[in-house]
């Protein structure tokens, strides 16, 4: 299937790649890494070719899926050691967030490109010394954002940033989940950084910043009751904030473990758009006030992880809308949202100058 254009990491289509892929190694074999899994026996320019796991049943059955050689099959104790391995070009971190530094850190001095998952850390100082590892090694750093190549979130971020409604005035982001299992990592604020917000709080933030294609300068926020005690008593289990952003423009979002929710809306002063299913796994449906948006569902993780490994086989840098300054980004905004809830004012938030 071809996608449009720009879901293309500007490689230029003269570019012959004659079927060179890029090796990855998976760290951490838990759930979502089953849902890459998927997408990585679709894709065109990657393979999973190691993997870096505490779990030998686990080790077995990737083994026997991605036909991995043994010397490829790394614990958390001895993960360093491939830095020896030729067959490893980059180690993709899919780890509990708390882990995220220690391992992108480890994988940089190991002399390989990383790709670590979303949110990119627990906090901003740590960000930075995962930047400046990579920086110093000389690897590149991507975080997993997946929407970034995905034909409707391109749509509403062009729709956004060209102004094809006029100046767009408020965006509603939310998106939520029940969870139930009182054993969750996310649930522990010492391994996730924080409750819905860190996990996927973090999508609704995306999509205000790529859509308008400005940062926000102030946050408002307030969390939202606890209604299950025994569970929530670490992390918040729903937080709704309110943005400002220098157009004027506001946005108002919602997360949390205690609704489904999972939708996108944006007004403009000539018309509106939105999607709805927005930010989860999808299959995505979207209209404006024309009509509907028909776009092709694809395999998310496929084409991320495609359109990465093109731009490092070509030697190129990656996008830095992908990069450690996004994903710093990202948690500078994070915290602000949290301090905001915490002291009931309205935070400023910093403003960088990097193009969404
Ligand atoms: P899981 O709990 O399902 O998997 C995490 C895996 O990490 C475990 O299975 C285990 O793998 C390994 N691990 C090592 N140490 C620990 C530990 N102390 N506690 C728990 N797990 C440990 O988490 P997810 O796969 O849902 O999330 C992993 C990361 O992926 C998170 O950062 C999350 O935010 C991100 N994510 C991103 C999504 C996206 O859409 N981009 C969607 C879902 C998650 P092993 O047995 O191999 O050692």
């Amino acid at each position: 299937m071809t996608l449009p254009n720009f879901v293309n990491f500007s490689i230029p289509d003269s570019i012959r790649f004659e079927g060179k892929k890029l090796n990855m190694a998976i760290c951490g074999l838990g759930r979502y890494a089953d849902i890459l899994a998927n997408g990585l026996e679709a894709a065109q320019y990657c393979q999973v070719a190691g993997i870096v796991t505490g779990t030998a049943t686990k080790a077995e059955k990737w083994k026997k899926r991605f036909n991995i050689r043994q010397k490829n099959i790394y614990n958390y104790q001895n993960f360093d050691e491939i830095k020896n391995n030729k067959d490893i070009d980059l180690v993709y971190v899919v780890l509990p967030n708390s882990m995220h530094k220690d391992f992108v850190i480890r994988a940089a001095k190991a002399g390989k490109h990383v790709i670590v998952e979303k949110p990119m850390a627990t906090s901003v100082e740590d960000c930075r010394e995962m930047i400046n590892a990579c920086k110093k090694a000389g690897i590149q750093l991507a975080v997993g954002y997946r929407l970034h190549t995905e034909p409707f979130h391109l749509e509403i971020k062009r729709l956004g940033q060209e102004k094809v409604f006029g100046q767009v005035r408020l965006i509603e982001s939310s998106l939520g989940y029940v969870s139930g299992d009182p054993t969750e990592w996310r649930l522990r604020k010492e391994m996730s950084g924080g409750g819905p917000l860190m996990d996927i709080g973090l999508y609704c933030i995306q999509s205000c910043r790529y859509v308008s294609g400005e940062e926000p300068v102030s946050v408002t926020a307030q969390f939202g009751p606890v209604t299950n005690k025994k569970l929530f008593s670490d992390v918040e289990e729903s937080i709704t904030w309110q943005f400002e952003f220098p157009s004027g423009l506001v946005s108002n979002s919602s997360s949390s473990y205690n609704c489904k929710i999972d939708r996108f809306f944006a007004s403009a002063d000539e018309g509106s758009f939105e999607l709805n299913p927005a930010l989860g796994y999808g299959p995505y449906k979207g209209k404006t006030s024309q009509g509907d948006l028909n776009f092709p569902t694809i395999n998310q993780q496929a084409t991320q992880c495609d359109e990465i490994a093109k731009v490092l086989l070509a030697n190129k840098q990656l996008p830095v809308h992908i990069s450690g300054e996004e994903g710093i980004q990202d948690m500078r905004i994070l915290h602000a949202i949290y301090e905001a809830a915490e002291t009931g004012k309205k935070v400023t938030i910093p403003q960088i100058h990097h193009p969404l």
